[in-house]
């Protein structure tokens, strides 16, 4: 029996990079007959040509596969499933529809899988993204390896392999505020990466919009680390600290000087308004997590499947 890989893709609105995906995929399945390919592509929503573009490859090549969602559920929500999905596989390749992810460093993973590896990561050694966007990556990848209680390797996204035993870890993981690489930290695995550069996107705009980026940065962080929480606890006792303290100062004085006068208008201002903003950040920061709470406990489902096709 040839081992059986499938690769994952999420795509939205990409009807532009479609034609020359499905040509550098099926380049790469022939170049290496001895695996059993098939690419599960999933339709994210898109309000394109994506979906019905996807469905004529299927006819063309039954190697291609699609997962229809009934809306746009997001990039973490159709990697799950897209996982879900690819019951037939013996490993599962997670990648973007952009070729920003090369399809030629395919082999080199299965290589990595074959020799005993359970979770290989693509980690980039250039990045050809440029301006804000590359600022913000950079950015964040510092600050979660600094927060998070299982820092992520850094230099890796989406791209790379999950063998059978780690894809039904992943598929157990029904949590709603997804983030990947952290995931793929958590699950642990034999571990293996390549190394690759990142390409700029081949077609078409970037789909997933700074806001959303922003609010995957998010998740990373307050999905994996409790610091947040932790630091209002500090904060609260440093200035709990110093109120006392100055309080004592205050009675102290009054004993001592007989003080009557209505004196320290600034004083207390200054003192009500930084007070305020303090709390204001905790209140924040708890909300942050209690809306997190709230998503899971609603235990809604992480997308909806309206077709499948080439796939039990
Ligand atoms: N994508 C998706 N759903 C979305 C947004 C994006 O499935 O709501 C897909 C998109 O088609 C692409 C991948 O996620 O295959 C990465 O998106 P993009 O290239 O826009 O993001 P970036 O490269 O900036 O992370
Ligand atoms: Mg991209």
């Amino acid at each position: 029996m040839k081992p059986a890989v499938a690769l994952v893709i999420p795509v939205y609105n990409e009807e532009a990079v479609l034609p020359e995906l499905f040509r550098r995929l099926a380049g790469v399945f022939d170049s290496q007959p001895a695996v059993a390919w098939s690419a599960i592509l999933v339709n994210d929503g898109s309000r394109d040509r994506s979906s019905a573009m996807i469905a004529e490859q299927h006819g063309r090549d039954a190697r291609f596969k699609l997962v229809d969602l009934s809306r746009n559920f997001g990039f973490q929500a159709a990697l799950a499933a897209g996982l879900e999905s690819a019951k037939a596989a013996d490993a599962v390749v997670t990648m973007d529809a952009d070729l920003q992810d090369p399809p030629e460093l395919i082999p080199e993973m299965v290589a990595k899988w074959q020799a005993g590896a359970e979770v290989v990561r693509a980690v980039r050694r250039t990045r050809e993204e440029t301006g804000l966007r590359r600022v913000a990556f950079d950015i964040f990848h510092k600050l979660f390896g600094a927060l998070s209680d299982y820092p992520i390797e850094p230099n890796s996204g989406t791209y790379g392999l999950l063998a059978r035993p780690a894809i039904d870890a992943f598929n157990q993981l029904n949590e709603r505020n997804r983030f990947f690489p952290g995931l793929r930290a958590w699950v642990g695995f034999v571990r293996a990466e390549v190394l690759y550069d990142r390409k700029e996107r081949a077609a078409g705009e970037p789909q997933q919009t700074f806001s959303r980026l922003v609010r995957y940065a998010l998740d990373g962080v307050f999905s994996f680390s409790y610091l947040p929480l932790r630091a209002l606890t500090y904060a609260g006792l440093f200035v709990g600290t110093c109120g006392f303290v100055l309080g004592l100062y205050y009675v102290i004085k009054r004993l001592i000087d007989i003080e009557t006068a209505p004196t320290g208008f600034t004083t207390l201002a200054a003192l009500v308004l930084f007070l305020g903003g303090v709390q204001l950040i905790g209140i924040g920061v708890v909300g942050e997590y209690l809306g997190r709470v709230y998503d899971e406990v609603k235990r809604r489902p992480n997308f909806i499947v309206r077709r499948r096709i080439g796939l039990e």
